[in-house]
């Protein structure tokens, strides 16, 4: 990618988390800057807990035009911002905050971007069974995009029954009203059989620990055939999660679509331009490559 020239001129992008270093959304967005010729540039900021604020008002009087949000600061953002859509609003998190005129605006484009593949599949969701392994904050965009996609059930399992518990009344006064319910770790391989999509949402198989798998083959083996499983995890590819649901022929989705998905809604709303999510899928392949 030839180096394009800073100037005066130039728009400041970028992403506040902590820590920030490992985020490869530096790679896509600028892969993306560069095919579109915009003069910009997209830049990661680390930003402890008690920066938040501060970093938000020197942004803000810096001119920076707009950035993504992460751990930790998915939520804490909000009380700072002066808009929230509805979509971030019933999720709970803001991961994209862009300048308006009255001050910062935030949204969640992990919704989308976790819909991103599942939209594309020839089917009809409206009545089918979602399993979500895990109550964290990637959880929360899993199920408000179930509820968008029309699942008629959506079964939350995890390890921790006070998170559980917290995890579904957190949903209570949310205006998407999601057809939840939550289940104990060890009840999995009853949920399983009833299943049409399965979403690991947990860090299990991820790098550095590629071996370790939310499901044991027995468990994966219970899932019906016609069945999805989708991996929020994009490194490694496959996980062994993915790689026991290919062995039973059972369509895959890992989660560098939803990164990748997650960022052209985030560029789109920066830019007010189509993103090009094709440059933005090959940059972060040759990445991770
Ligand atoms: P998080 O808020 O820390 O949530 C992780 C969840 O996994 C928690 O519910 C945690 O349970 C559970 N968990 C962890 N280890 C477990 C285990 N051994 N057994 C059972 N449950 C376990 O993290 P997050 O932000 O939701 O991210 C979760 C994963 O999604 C990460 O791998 C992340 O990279 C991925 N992600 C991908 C994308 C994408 O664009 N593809 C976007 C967001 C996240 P406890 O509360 O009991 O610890």
């Amino acid at each position: 990618m030839a180096l394009r020239p800073i100037t005066g001129t130039t728009r400041i992008l970028g992403v506040i988390g902590n820590p920030i270093g490992h985020s490869l959304s530096p790679v896509m967005h600028n892969a993306a800057l560069a095919a579109l010729g915009v003069d910009a540039v997209y830049i990661a900021f680390p930003v402890g807990v008690a920066a938040l604020e501060a970093a938000l008002a020197g942004f803000w009087a810096t001119g920076i035009s707009g950035f993504n949000v992460t751990i930790p600061h998915k939520q804490a953002v909000m009380p700072l911002l002066s808009q929230i859509t509805p979509v971030a609003q019933a999720v709970g998190a803001v991961n994209t905050v862009w300048r308006t005129d009255q001050g910062w605006a935030g949204t969640n484009t992990d919704v989308a971007g976790f819909l991103a593949p599942l939209l594309a599949c020839d089917r009809s969701w409206a009545g089918t069974r979602a399993v979500v392994l895990g109550q964290g904050g990637a959880a929360r965009a899993v199920v408000a995009g179930c509820v968008q996609l029309g699942c008629s059930t959506i079964e939350v399992v995890g390890r921790r029954p006070e998170a559980l518990t917290a995890f579904a009344a957190s949903w209570q006064a949310s205006p998407l009203q999601p057809p939840l319910s939550v289940y104990p770790w060890p009840s999995l391989a009853e949920r399983l059989p009833g299943a049409d999509l399965l979403i690991n949402t947990t860090p299990i198989g991820m790098q550095p620990h590629p071996e370790a798998t939310p499901l044991t083959p027995g468990l994966m083996a219970l899932l019906p055939a016609g069945a999805i499983a989708y991996d929020l995890i994009y490194t490694p590819r496959p996980t062994r999660f993915l790689s026991l649901a290919a062995e039973r022929q059972l369509t895959t989705f890992d989660g560098l679509e939803m990164l990748v998905q997650q960022g052209a809604a985030a560029l789109e709303i920066w830019l007010q331009t189509p993103a090009p999510s094709d440059i933005m899928r090959q940059a972060l392949q040759q990445h991770l490559d």
